[in-house]
């Protein structure tokens, strides 16, 4: 039943999903958030999460705050394994200029790695959607690339390698700066490349010159750590803004929607669903619509107080919303006035729908201070006519149709079809 506001029948999107296509990624068919799962407990785990120093994301956000990291972060990560890549083959020259010994030794080593790494890349970027791995592929392909490029060094005769060592702090300034998803394994992929570095160093050197380079490798390993824990911080926090703005806009969204009494549809719902249905729906099908409004309603209000005339229009909605289809629009239509687009419904159905709705609340009973309170409605029919297919002309032919069953004495069904030339014409 459509009665209730349906997220899935939206023509606007959610901010995350615009974020997403500004991004040029593929389309993303969920937002960050449901429609159902915007309370306020979820909304007090995010400002919690944003309030928290560490920005810790909530375990029930996890596996969205990766499917927004993996189309936010995706085509960075890919860029920065190529640009690493060309990289590692450009220092080829370096080596050739520096060491010109192991020149031959670097060009293969380098090649083959080159050619692994690419089509490692090209294979995990295609087919694999776990962003906590893609975000890995760097580092640990930099680890790799420091116990090979040390290999060439100690192949080396050339005293031009104790200095040309040095460069070996870039990989784990790299390494660090690629990382954006995870801190955590982020330590683990910077242990494995210091020790990978300092492996190759201990193995060139004597203790002295082991220690000096200890002296400018730690602090830009501390730096580069601290890049990455910025990356990651700044990854959470702006996952927390994009759920934010999502609840915001799920909560609005229903708040435009929805009557607040009943808690189904409003009329300016109603009538944008029900346009779009309209539109959507071939004309060659029919399509019916009700018009229900309760008799004598000033009465109960004045009788019992407008508290339970409330309660009148809560159980109306209920009762109505029980009784629909999937497919079927119900709304509040106005004070005591609902209305139901009933779609692919021809006038024979649409007739025995209106009947059972009426049946149905001439059926309830309302207990108020021990008193039983009984209310009917009078019901408007009307059928789309195929050749002028507009909500107005439908509303309008229910509304004379409602006006006919309340001059025949209420609690009955008229549809406008079935009514004489000149009643129509009212
Ligand atoms: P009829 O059988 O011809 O429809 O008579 P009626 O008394 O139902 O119709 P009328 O239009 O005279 O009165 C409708 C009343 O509905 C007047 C209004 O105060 C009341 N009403 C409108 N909205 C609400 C609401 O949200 N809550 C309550 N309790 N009453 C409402
Ligand atoms: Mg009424
Ligand atoms: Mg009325």
């Amino acid at each position: 039943m459509e009665g209730t506001p349906n997220p899935s029948h939206k023509s606007v999107r959610t901010p995350s999903e615009i974020l997403f296509d500004s991004m040029n990624q593929s389309p993303v068919k969920h937002t960050l958030i449901k429609s159902e799962a915007c309370d306020v407990h979820s909304r007090e785990h995010i400002e919690n999460a944003l309030r928290d120093p560490i920005a810790r994301i909530p375990s029930q956000f996890k596996s969205a705050f990766h499917k927004f990291l993996y189309y936010n972060q995706k085509k960075y990560l890919q860029q920065v394994n190529h640009f690493a890549q060309l990289a590692f083959l450009i220092y080829f020259w370096a080596d050739r200029y520096v060491l010109p010994d192991v020149e031959v030794l670097s060009g293969v080593i380098r090649v083959i790695a080159i050619i692994g790494a690419f089509g490692l890349n090209f294979f995990l970027f295609k087919y694999i959607r776990r962003i906590q791995l893609l975000d890995m592929v760097l580092p640990y392909a930099t680890c790799l690339s420091a116990i090979l490029w040390f290999e060439i060094l100690l192949n080396s005769s050339n005293e031009a390698v104790y200095t040309y060592q040095y460069a070996a702090v870039i990989l784990i300034v790299l390494g660090n700066l690629s990382i954006q998803v995870h801190f955590r394994p982020a330590l683990l992929s910077s242990a494995m490349i210091t020790a990978a570095v300092l492996f190759g160093v201990w193995r060139l050197n004597v203790l002295s010159d082991f220690i000096i380079y200890l002296f400018v490798y730690v602090p830009i390993l501390l730096f580069s750590i601290y890049i990455c824990w910025n990356n990651t911080l700044n990854s959470r926090k702006t996952f927390l803004r994009a759920l934010l703005d999502d609840w915001n806009y799920h909560t609005l969204r229903k708040l435009a929607h929805t009557d607040e009494l009943t808690q189904i549809s409003n009329r300016r719902h109603f009538v944008q669903s029900a346009n779009r249905k309209i539109r959507e729906t071939p004309h060659t099908v029919s399509t019916s619509l009700l018009i229900f409004d309760v008799d004598h309603f000033k009465q109960i209000n004045d009788a019992y107080g407008h508290d339970v005339g409330d309660q009148v229009l809560c159980c109306i909605a209920e009762v109505a919303r029980r009784e629909m289809r999937h497919n079927d629009m119900l709304a509040r239509f106005g004070g005591e006035e609902f209305i139901v687009l009933l779609p692919y419904t021809v006038q024979a159905d649409a007739l025995k729908i209106a009947e059972r709705l009426r049946y149905k609340m001439e059926q309830q009973c309302l207990n108020i201070n021990d008193q039983e309170l009984t209310f009917t409605i009078s019901v408007g029919v009307s059928k789309l006519d195929p050749k002028h297919p507009k909500l107005d002309q439908l509303i309008k032919h229910a509304d004379i149709a409602l006006y006919e069953a309340k001059h025949q004495g209420r609690n009955c069904v008229v549809h406008y079809n079935t009514m004489n030339q000149s009643e129509q014409l009212v």
